[in-house]
Formats: C-alpha cells, sequence, structure tokens
C-alpha cells in the first residue's frame, strides 16, 4: 500500500462520525493528491487559486475543493469558477467581490468565517469580539451563504495549548448559531490541522483540515512556482 493511501485510510479510520477531512494540497503533486482521493479523500483545500487552477485541470470537480489561503480579491472570479466553499472569509469588501462576482455567473458561495483565535496582529481573520458586527454586515449578500467559523489558531510547539483557542472558536460559533440569523447557517467549524485535530475534534470542530499527516512533510521550495 502507498504511503500516502495508508495514512488516509488510517486517518479516516480514526475519525468519529460526522468530521470531514480537507486535505491541504499546498506544495504537492497531482500524482500524490491523486492517491489521496483513490484512499478516500473528497474534499481538496488550496492555499493558491493558481495552484488549484493547475490541479483542477487534472483532477476536476468530482471531489469538493475548499480554498484556505488569503484570498486577493483580483483572484475571486478565478476562484469562484473553481472552489465549492471559501473558508477564510475575513473582510466586507471580500464578501462583496465575492457577492459580485456569484450574481454574474449565477452562483451562490458557501463561506466560513475566518477567527483570528489568538488576536495575533499580523494574522488574517475577524477577531472574535467583531464577529457579532461583522456576520450583520454580511446580511445583504445575496449571493453568499455563510456556512459557520473557520480558525487557524496560533502556531505553538505543544498543541495541547491550542486548545483554549480551539475552544473560544466554538463558543463563538453557539454564540452565533443562536442568534438564529436567517442568512446564516452556522453549521460548520473548521479548526485542526495535523498537529492539532483530536484536540480540535475534541473541542467541536466538524471540518479538520490535514497536509502533513497525509503526505508527509513538505519539502521547503522558498521561490518555487508549485
Ligand atoms: C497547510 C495548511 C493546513 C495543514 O497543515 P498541516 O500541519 O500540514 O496539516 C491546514 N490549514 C491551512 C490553512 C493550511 O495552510
Amino acid at each position: 500500500m502507498g504511503y500516502i493511501q495508508d495514512n488516509v485510510l488510517r486517518i479516516l479510520n480514526s475519525l468519529p462520525q460526522g468530521i470531514e477531512v480537507v486535505a491541504a494540497i499546498k506544495g504537492r503533486q497531482v500524482d500524490e493528491v491523486l492517491e489521496a482521493i483513490g484512499a478516500g479523500i473528497k474534499i481538496i483545500g488550496a492555499n493558491y487559486v493558481q495552484e488549484a487552477e493547475r490541479l483542477y485541470s487534472r483532477i476536476g470537480a468530482g471531489v469538493s475543493w475548499h480554498f484556505i489561503g488569503k484570498l486577493q480579491k483580483n483572484k475571486v472570479k478565478k476562484a469562484v469558477r473553481i472552489f465549492d466553499m471559501i473558508e477564510t472569509l475575513d473582510s466586507v469588501e471580500l464578501a462583496q467581490e465575492i457577492d459580485k462576482v456569484c450574481f454574474k455567473e449565477n452562483k451562490k458561495m458557501p463561506v466560513l468565517i475566518e477567527i483570528n483565535s489568538a488576536r495575533e496582529e499580523q494574522k488574517s481573520g475577524i477577531m472574535p469580539e467583531s464577529l457579532e458586527q461583522f456576520i450583520k454586515e454580511l446580511a445583504g449578500f445575496q449571493n453568499i451563504a455563510i456556512m459557520g467559523l473557520m480558525t487557524m489558531g496560533p502556531e505553538l510547539k505543544n498543541p495541547e495549548d491550542m486548545r483554549q483557542y480551539f475552544r473560544e472558536t466554538k463558543e463563538l460559533f453557539e454564540k452565533i448559531r443562536f442568534l438564529n440569523l436567517p442568512y446564516a447557517q452556522v453549521k460548520y467549524l473548521s479548526m485542526g490541522m495535523s498537529a492539532s485535530y483530536e484536540i480540535a475534534i475534541h473541542e467541536g470542530a466538524n471540518i479538520i483540515r490535514i497536509g502533513t499527516r497525509i503526505f508527509g512533510e513538505r519539502v521547503k521550495q522558498p521561490h518555487s512556482n508549485f
């Protein structure tokens, strides 16, 4: 059995019911991604539109595509054509652009709102205390379907230290669910990566995003064009 196939099966077999796995594919080759799909991966997570385009032309729409990177407004048009969900909505301006493009393309884009759960200045995402206001500002966008929240959490050596940020994001998730906003389905909570997904699931994640534990350590290619 191949290394990637083996990893995927081991992860899928270990998960409780109702948890969806996004395979984070940055820097991976098409053959690696196809091996993961062959073993049961149904959602591909891409950080870059250009990289996704290249893979999409080989892999197609038989799997779901989630955007998990930082989306630039000038890439929205291409992103809307490829992705089934944008997990990283982090500004009203971006929402406006997605809404505009989706209107033209006659689509409704499912999105997750990215939360900056550790309130890190250099990182993107909505601050926890600003979420309620932010989500209210999204009320008018007919071509966006708010589906839940996503967080990265801080990069910490000990994944156990991330638990509090996952827990706080889950609390926010429950809080906005309780608002019962007619335009927001609060259904998905995407958090946890290779080192932290067990903890994230324990804290309420139902989407986890895994790269290294599926594909192995990434070869560092500082100026790679993928
Ligand atoms: C790379 C990446 C992951 C997966 O990280 P691993 O530690 O390799 O599992 C998850 N989410 C996002 C947004 C990523 O960029």
